[in-house]
């Protein structure tokens, strides 16, 4: 049995920890990415060492990530997984996969990723029963964590899970961690360190480079595959980790109307992609018809990934 408490003071997607039974103790980043390894550990919840031997596990896989995500560094990873050569399948299909994956760096082993997908999908259907796409964006947003299944790429976890943000012009100081982006080679570049920087005043965020996850890649997959997703659905997708912005309210200065009228469904969205919050069981097979018939509607049977 696992119980899952809110995480204090952890920004973006870093927001649970669990703890099993036996006590032992690790953070879930966003599903997978779990630090520090507990059992190297085993203290208690309410061990202060293990406390901040856990927060800087999470500062520094951001140091990694700040240092890393630069302009250049996302235009080979889209450009690489743009070309959506690694395997063809169907969204269900990936729901599976994935549970397979996150189960491996699971110790929870007797509640399976795919009903924390559906619990999303599922508390937004309850409370937006008119608004089906969201309620697929809501079991479909993080498929892109797909990233991490070792048969599918060699991605490091920075490179696939925290929070995100536009690269190519300079980093908003909101962002967690912000003080190693020093480090980080487009700091120094006036090219990319201005306000707009690559871009200019109000071009849309659909124009803009995201640091590189799992958001950007699931995007371009859905988007590639010609999803009939509103706007709104792919908007969702691609930002959903970009707290600066639906937290903070930053980069306003490149967003459009549009992105200011599907930041409004993304803040609705992101009150139940805190899933853990609800521990309700979803009966898989008694819900599954329904999500295979809104796959049916809004995507091919079969995608490129
Ligand atoms: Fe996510
Ligand atoms: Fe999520």
């Amino acid at each position: 049995m696992t119980f899952l408490i809110d995480q204090p003071k952890l920004d973006g997607e870093v927001n649970e920890k669990k703890i099993s039974n036996s006590e032992e103790m690790d953070l879930v980043l966003d599903g997978g990415f779990v630090v520090p390894n507990a059992n190297a550990f085993g203290h208690t919840f309410r061990d202060y060492n293990a406390e901040s031997e856990r927060q800087e596990g999470v500062e520094n896989f951001y140091k990694t990530n700040h240092i890393c995500q630069t302009y250049d560094f996302v235009k080979k990873m889209r450009e690489e997984y743009g070309k959506l050569d690694k395997v063809e399948m169907g969204i269900w299909e990936c729901c599976e996969l994935l549970n397979n994956i996150v189960d491996e760096s699971d110790p929870d082993l007797d509640e399976p990723q795919i009903e924390h997908l559906l619990q999303t999908a599922e508390a937004i259907r309850r409370d937006h029963p008119d608004e089906d796409w969201l309620h697929l964006t809501g079991l479909i947003h993080d498929l892109g964590k797909i990233l991490l299944h070792p048969k599918f790429s060699k991605l490091p976890q920075w490179a696939v899970v925290g929070d995100t943000y536009p690269v190519g012009c300079a980093f908003d100081d909101s962002i967690v961690h912000h003080k190693y982006f020093k480090e980080n080679p487009d700091f120094k570049n006036p090219k990319y360190n201005t306000k707009n920087g690559v871009y200019s005043e109000g071009c849309g965020l659909e124009n803009v480079l995201m640091s590189w996850g799992h958001d950007d890649y699931m995007y371009m997959v859905a988007k590639e595959n010609k999803t009939t997703l509103p706007s709104a659905g792919l908007f969702i997708i691609r930002f959903h980790s970009l707290y600066a912005m639906h937290r903070s309210g930053a980069y306003k200065h490149l967003m459009t109307k549009e992105d200011m009228e599907n930041l409004e469904w993304l803040k609705i969205f992101n009150k139940y992609d805190l899933y853990s919050k609800s521990k309700v069981r979803v009966d898989v097979e008694k819900v599954k018809p329904y999500y295979l018939s809104l796959i049916e509607k809004y995507f091919p049977a079969k995608l490129r990934w």
